[in-house]
């Protein structure tokens, strides 16, 4: 019986480090620059998308310390983009760099095929 809470108030006490230590982490990545938070951001997308992935129902949240993040990219006007809905790469809808093309053999293929009947279509061009 004695032993036993002796065991429990261990567990409480580790907790409660951890718990320390979980917050200390979470004020210091609050203040981390907007660069380093948007690298966070990415890696908690890739852990969520993982995840999804792999079937697990539940999915994390977005941490505290990321609510309030902005896109940050240079706008025309030169100021930082301020839109907050972000998609994985931690970018906005329109800041978020275009597409780089098919990239597996397959869906190189695909794309000239789509080319070459676009143009017969076309006739010419
Ligand atoms: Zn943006």
């Amino acid at each position: 019986m004695g032993r036993t809470f002796a065991a429990l108030a261990h567990i409480e006490t580790d907790l409660r480090e951890w718990a320390e230590r979980m917050r200390v982490a979470e004020e210091d990545a609050a203040r981390l620059p907007d660069d380093e938070r948007r690298k966070l951001f990415r890696e908690h997308r890739e852990r969520q998308q993982a995840a999804a992935d792999a079937g697990r129902y539940y999915r994390e949240g977005r941490p505290s310390y990321l609510i309030g993040l902005t896109c940050g990219a240079r706008t025309r006007s030169g100021k930082p983009c301020g839109m907050t809905a972000l998609h994985a790469n931690g970018r906005c809808i329109w800041h978020g760099g275009m597409s780089t093309g098919p990239r597996t053999p397959e869906g190189r293929a695909r794309a000239l095929e789509n080319l070459k009947l676009g143009r017969l279509k076309r006739g010419k061009s």
